[in-house]
């Protein structure tokens, strides 16, 4: 198999044959000519159905996960719910990580417990807890690492073994670390989900999801959910999607050494209790991390002295760190996961400490990120 760069740029990237263009056109079509009732033209008939702009980009996101199927929706949570959809019945039981997206436990406490679902949570960063929390009835087990917001890292491999042993399909969300940094399905897991709003987009233009697997029989079940249900990336996102899957390598690469920088620099600071990074030797998951990823990613988190009012006031003081949700892109974002991204789980087991603020580092020059960090922890 060639190397992972040349798969991003070339897999599912083919020229168009009728100009020579090098990048392949937008398919913005939202039916196709059928050459007799029933004849489609390569399979074409209805752009819920499938369209040659999301095909491509399936084919290049199941090439980089090493899948042989995916599935690009019109945002992540929709690429999780046809997840969900295509496992779960009512009695059947989910045991997540503790410190999963917020939306993500919002997703199946509020809209498939009321159906009948269980769920419970764990701490994953620990598999004698995650051994413990398994029931008769635990169909899936869902992990995100590193997590989010606190970092935390778990051992795909062991954490696959344990969920096998138990009949329950082992999903991950690799939206922190990329396929770049992190291949969960040659670790182990079952399905990969992604945020592709995040690193895979990359430049903070366009919302989707993608459900990515190597299982036949459950992309078949999600394949029937994409359609059935319609949640479907539209053509425009899926072409920005290839485009910005081709420079993943070299963006995950500077987003890394930006974040190390940045942790390294952070370390120790008198006006923080805690630097959370797995590129750091002391952060509790450094050994697993290195055994796991290829690089430790671009998300940090830190815990400032004081509480919530302290924190707040250096969300106030950066300048390049630009307050906003979301993360993944070029440009630097802080957030104050508490009252934003994690707003949803206040007050439930989920909820994060009201001191952590998490910084999306980009890439631009790291000693101008450093200096705006540190800039506004000083005043
Ligand atoms: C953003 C995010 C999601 C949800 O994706 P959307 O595209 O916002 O629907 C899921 N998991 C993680 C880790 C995320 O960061």
């Amino acid at each position: 198999m060639t190397g992972f760069s040349t798969r991003a740029i070339h897999d599912g990237q083919p020229f168009d044959p009728r100009t020579g263009a090098v990048v392949p056109p937008i398919f913005l079509s939202s039916t196709f000519v059928q050459d007799g009732v029933g004849t489609f033209r390569d399979g074409y008939e209805y752009g819920r159905g499938g369209n040659p702009s999301r095909d491509q980009l399936q084919q290049q996101l199941a090439s980089l996960e090493g899948g042989t199927h995916a599935f690009a929706f019109g945002s992540g949570l929709a690429g999780e719910d046809a997840l969900l959809r295509a496992i779960l019945k009512p009695g059947d039981h989910v045991l997540m990580a503790n410190d999963v997206y917020g939306g993500t436990h919002r997703l199946v406490s509020r809209m498939f417990v009321p159906w009948g679902v269980e769920l419970s949570t764990a701490d994953f960063a620990d598999l004698d807890a995650v051994r413990a929390a398994i029931r008769p009835t635990t169909k899936v087990l869902w992990v995100e690492t590193p997590s989010n917001p606190l970092m935390k890292i778990t051992d795909l491999a062991a954490l696959a073994e344990l969920g096998h042993a138990a009949g329950a399909v082992v999903v991950a969300d690799n939206t922190f670390a990329s396929p770049f940094l992190q291949q969960p399905l040659a670790l182990g897991a079952d399905v990969v989900v992604h945020s592709t709003t995040k690193y895979v987009g990359g430049h903070s233009d366009i919302v989707g999801g993608a459900i990515v697997t190597a299982d036949a029989e459950l992309a078949d079940a999600v394949g029937f959910v994409q359609f059935g249900v319609g949640a479907v990336n539209s053509p425009f996102d899926a072409w920005l999607t290839t485009r910005s899957l081709k420079t993943l390598a070299v963006r995950m690469e500077r987003h890394s050494s930006n974040a190390q920088a940045v942790a390294e620099a952070l370390v120790g600071h008198p006006a923080l209790e805690a630097v959370h990074y797995p590129g750091l030797p002391t952060h509790p998951g450094h050994e697993i991390a290195a055994r796991q990823m290829s690089g430790f990613g671009g998300m940090v988190s830190i815990q400032v002295r004081g509480g919530a009012d302290e924190a707040l006031a250096i969300v106030r003081r950066t300048e390049l760190f630009q307050l906003a949700e979301s993360l993944g892109g070029v440009e630097s974002l802080i957030c104050y996961p508490s009252e934003m991204t994690h707003a949803s789980v206040k007050g439930t087991e989920l909820a994060v400490p009201t001191n952590l603020l998490r910084l999306s580092v980009g890439i631009e020059d790291a000693a101008d990120l450093i200096t705006d960090i540190t800039t506004a922890l000083q005043s």
